[in-house]
């Protein structure tokens, strides 16, 4: 995935910089070298290094999924409703929040993310909300890195004044300030409105947040997306998502030289929706991301590999695309294309090997775990087992 600083588009987005029998060399979970295996392995830093061979299958950066709900609604929760799930979470602590989503952040490694992007969002007020960062803050980097957004759901139309000024007053007077302060949350994203009124309000909110420092995303998955498109180059924000109800006639400045647009092919596969119109806006030159959009909702599916195949199947893209867009792309979509989404000196070794002879076969299958490990700065954190005969004793220790 070596290429250009900025956010990949247009030809950039069609190349992955394959290296054919490639090594890598890692270094205090560092990479140090990455090439041609003939050239690292006589490097002097590679004399002492131990081996680890993954002849036959296809190294690649882990995942970078830019896009998830997976903090709400709360993991190991039984019911769908969205009233219950806020009890659920204004009832348990912090520490018992995290403690669940270490258990879809453990899937994650397992199907090969090693950088995810996770909302709030709950609706269920300040303490609610705090409840949750405070849970991504203490789920941290264990096992996987975890940026967190805050995202704001304005509340419904009601009789007499619009209740959306007194909540984003609310956020921008009280809630990022604090959000800044404690530092729970790298971003705060906002869900668009297609109401005019509202979309002056979203303004102010999203220049509250850039004003703190932090990154702005906006959540775009109903109508009026060419205001939000609009208002998204205005700003300059780091990304717009969702945008399956686009024309291209509506991207404006968007294509070119806009946000990184991260589409989420799980959710139309899920809920039958129409996806976003992706061969257009790669056509038009705009810097796609993908993610997975996790939640228990409407879109239940975490593994990227999938989401890449979906992307591949529903969406046009090529695999060199869909990598791409899994990877670096998505590391841009999160500010953090210096540290995550490509393999090359200097960042993190944040790798996966996956049981493929050719990286276009994650275009092809779906559902399959295909990951034979996973590695997060330099250390592995997940390793396929074999399927053996199991003793009962050895269950019942486990168990
Ligand atoms: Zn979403």
């Amino acid at each position: 995935m070596r290429g250009p600083a900025e956010a990949r588009r247009g030809s950039f987005l069609k190349e992955p910089g394959l290296i054919l029998d490639g090594s890598v060399l890692i270094r205090d979970g560092l990479v140090e070298e990455v090439g041609l295996t003939r050239r690292v392995e006589n490097l002097k830093a590679a004399r002492d290094a131990v081996e680890i061979s993954a002849a036959g299958r296809v190294v690649m950066p882990g995942f970078v999924d830019s896009h998830t709900h997976l903090a709400f609604p709360p993991p190991g929760w039984a019911h769908t409703d969205a009233a219950s799930a806020l009890n659920a979470v204004k009832t348990s602590s912090a520490r018992s929040v995290a403690n669940q989503m270490r258990k879809y952040l453990r899937a994650m490694a397992r199907h090969g993310t090693t950088t995810v992007e996770v909302k709030s969002g709950c609706g269920g007020g300040p303490r609610a909300e705090l409840k949750l960062l405070r849970a991504l803050s203490l789920a941290g980097q264990d096992p996987i890195e975890v940026v967190a957004t805050f995202l704001l759901r304005l509340p419904a139309p009601a009789e007499g004044p619009d209740p959306a000024e007194a909540a984003v007053e609310w956020a921008c007077a009280e809630f990022l300030p604090l959000l800044n302060r404690r530092r729970l949350a790298q971003f705060a994203d906002i869900v668009w409105s297609p109401v005019e009124s509202r979309q002056r309000l979203i303004r102010r909110y999203l220049e509250t947040a850039a004003r703190l420092g932090l990154g702005c995303r906006v959540h775009a998955d109903g109508g009026g997306s060419r205001e939000a498109a609009a208002l998204a180059c205005d700003l300059r924000i780091a990304g717009i998502d969702h945008l399956e109800q686009i024309a291209v006639a509506e991207l404006g400045g968007l294509a070119a030289s806009g946000p990184v647009i991260t589409l989420l092919p799980g959710l139309a596969f899920h809920t039958g929706s129409r996806p976003a119109p992706a061969r257009a806006l790669l056509e038009a030159g705009a810097a796609v991301a993908l993610g997975s959009n996790f939640n228990r909702s409407d879109s239940p599916m975490l593994n990227m590999q999938t989401v890449v195949s979906l992307a591949c199947r529903e969406l046009g893209m090529t695999p060199a695309e869909a990598l791409i867009a899994a990877t670096i792309n998505g590391a841009h979509a999160l500010g953090r294309a210096a540290t995550a989404g490509s393999i090359e000196h200097g960042k993190p070794a944040d790798l996966v090997v996956f049981n493929v002879s050719d990286y276009r076969e994650l275009g092809y299958h779906s559902g399959m775990n295909l990951v034979h490990l996973t590695m997060k700065r330099g250390e592995f954190i997940y390793q396929e087992g074999d399927v053996a005969p199991l003793a009962a004793e050895h269950l019942r220790r486990a168990w």
